[in-house]
């Protein structure tokens, strides 16, 4: 399994921002309209993205910052085409990147 970059081609196809254990969080929403906020600048190449700042790609960059997701609710990482691009369910842990941090 080769290591997920956190790039923005990857937080861009990455499916976290519509997994339910998110959806009801109220600091994923703040991030979320932060990070739609700064897509522009992000976009034209003057800012990079920084994995604090953004609720997903969890695979990449390791738990989540959040306290308020709910991780009794289904995780969606295997219908990510990340999932198979970079053959997730070979390595560890086998998705809730959320919860247990970063794909090794
Ligand atoms: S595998 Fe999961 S954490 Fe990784 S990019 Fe896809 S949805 Fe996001
Ligand atoms: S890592 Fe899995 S459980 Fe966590 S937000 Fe992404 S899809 Fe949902």
């Amino acid at each position: 399994m080769a290591k997920v970059d956190f790039s923005l081609e990857n937080v861009q196809k990455c499916i976290c921002k519509t997994c339910p254990v998110q959806a009801d969080s109220a600091c994923v929403k703040e991030k979320q309209m932060k990070v739609k906020e700064m897509m522009p600048k992000i976009m034209a190449g003057e800012m990079k993205p920084n994995p604090e700042m953004i609720p997903g790609l969890y695979c990449a960059r390791g738990k989540a910052s959040c306290p308020d997701i709910d991780v009794s609710k289904m995780c969606q990482c295997n219908e990510c085409p990340l999932w198979k691009e970079y053959d997730l369910p070979s390595g560890e842990p086998m998705g809730y990147y959320c919860r247990d941090g970063a794909a090794k």
